[in-house]
């Protein structure tokens, strides 16, 4: 029976993707639902800026294909014939000796699964001689392993966790390897490695089992479309959407916003709610560049970059190289994005945008361009209230829907009994200032 008609309300802290994904999941199966959301614009990390035109994403670019659960909810809000791939061309890593190669092709999170000639440039025959040691060290060596960090290092060495394994989490998940549980990151790694006898082959499997095609997937038109979608869709199932109305005094079964007291199931889809969020602070720099050198793309989609190598960007993506619409869009302009962990100066891109491409970016060559400053919230799961959203699920859009949708299902399951709406009438008898 659906509940919405008689049963309190969900209630969702938190405008972000997770929170309009349960929000949106609850009320397709007929629940109540009233979203609250601190700030004036939901989306959260997911959200667009103008530059030069350009309608561009100013955080989340782009969604990882590991695992189906963007594409299936673009497909489901009608985005089905705008998902689109990035230029095949791939990734290059800038060493801290400044030289500069294309990533290996085949490799999970910069773990290498073929040994080639283009491994060896980058590691040298010593360090690619104990990558080749994987192969032959017993299955269990690195099966109690918990961070990523700790099992590439036993199985492969630490060069592979410095020049490979940590430019690449540190670009995309803004951390170092051995702050990254492997759970979270690389789910079914240490099963493919008791299975397979190696790191490599482990990651060979789990490569052969990836949907076909590549790594992350986009929209055309940029992620902030699934936003505008997942807004549509709440406003049509009539979900009670709030912007600029921020949850206090938060417990399982209410919140305050203002001077209202809201009574329901809570649902957090926000850090920050449950503890005191420990936030890492992220920086995005824009570049709109008129500079007809970077036309050909001379680092594939973007670059990576190893620690100790001298520019303070932790990553650039040539945005315009990697994906055609943009190109097409932008019409001869190239669009830069750099990532930092502190606020810097534009002058600062625009010279680690010149190193790391090897293209010498003037000040008259920018067009426009844009520092944006983002908080990202660490894992702090809580047991006492359901939670979605990257405090829960980890980083990424891929992790967050998957983990959100599963959450809703989850609570439908438990909501045919509502035990809880008993004990939440009973409160609300003895509320005074609610509703
Ligand atoms: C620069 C940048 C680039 C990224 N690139 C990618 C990428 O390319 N691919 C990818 O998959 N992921 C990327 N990510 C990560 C991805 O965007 C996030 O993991 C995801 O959007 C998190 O969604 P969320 O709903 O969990 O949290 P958020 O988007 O942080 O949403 C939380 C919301 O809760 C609101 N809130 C907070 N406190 C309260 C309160 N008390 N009451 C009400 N509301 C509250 C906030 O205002 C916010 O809107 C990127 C992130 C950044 C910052």
């Amino acid at each position: 029976m659906p509940l919405g008609s008689t049963a309190l309300p969900f209630i969702v802290i938190g405008g972000g993707v997770a929170g309009l994904v349960v929000a949106r999941d609850l009320a397709i199966a007929g629940e109540r639902v009233v979203l609250v959301e601190a700030t004036d614009r939901l989306g959260g990390q997911v959200r667009r800026h103008r530059l030069a035109g350009l309608d561009l994403d100013a955080g989340a670019e782009a969604y990882a294909a590991r695992n189906p659960s963007v594409p299936e909810l673009a497909r489901e809000l009608g985005l089905a014939g705008e998902l689109v791939s990035p230029n095949p061309a791939g990734s290059w890593l800038f060493t801290a000796e400044s030289d500069a190669y294309p990533l290996p092709a085949t490799s999970l999170l910069g773990i290498p699964a073929v040994i080639d000639e283009q491994l060896e440039r980058v590691l040298g025959a010593q360090a690619t001689a104990r990558v080749a040691a994987d192969a032959e060290l017993p299955a269990e060596l690195g099966a109690d392993a918990v961070t990523l960090g700790e099992l590439v290092r036993v199985r492969m060495g630490e060069a592979v966790v410095d020049r490979l394994v940590a430019p690449v989490t540190t670009g995309v998940h803004s951390a170092h390897p051995d702050a990254l549980p492997l759970d979270r990151v690389a789910p079914g790694l240490l099963a493919a490695l008791a299975r397979e006898g190696s790191l490599a082959a482990a990651v060979r499997t789990l490569r052969d089992q990836a949907p076909a095609g590549s790594a992350v997937g986009g929209i055309r038109g940029g992620m902030a479309r699934l936003v505008d979608e997942l807004e549509r869709e709440l406003a049509r199932l009539s979900v009670d959407v709030r912007v600029g109305a921020p949850a206090e005094d938060v417990t399982p079964t209410s919140i305050r916003v203002g001077a209202e007291r809201l009574l329901g199931t809570v649902v957090v889809a926000a850090p920050g709610v449950l503890a005191p969020a420990s936030i890492r602070p992220a920086t995005v720099v824009t570049l709109i560049v008129e500079r007809p050198e970077l036309a050909a793309a001379p680092r594939g989609s973007g670059v990576l970059v190893a620690p100790g190598a001298p520019v303070t960007a932790r990553a650039l993506t040539h945005q315009s190289a990697k994906w055609d619409w943009l190109a097409h869009a932008a019409a001869g302009l190239d669009v830069l994005r750099l990532s930092y962990e502190h606020p810097v100066p534009t002058d600062t891109a625009r010279g680690d945008a010149t190193t790391l491409l090897g293209v010498t970016i003037r000040p008259r060559d920018i067009v426009e361009s844009a520092v944006v400053e983002w908080q990202r919230s660490a894992i702090e799961a809580s047991a006492a209230h359901p939670q979605v959203g990257e405090a829960a699920s980890g980083t990424g859009l891929a992790s967050v829907v998957q983990h959100a949708r599963a959450t809703a299902r989850r609570l439908l399951a438990v909501g045919g009994t509502r035990e809880d709406d008993v004990r939440l009438k009973r409160e609300k008898g003895s509320t005074t200032n609610d509703d």
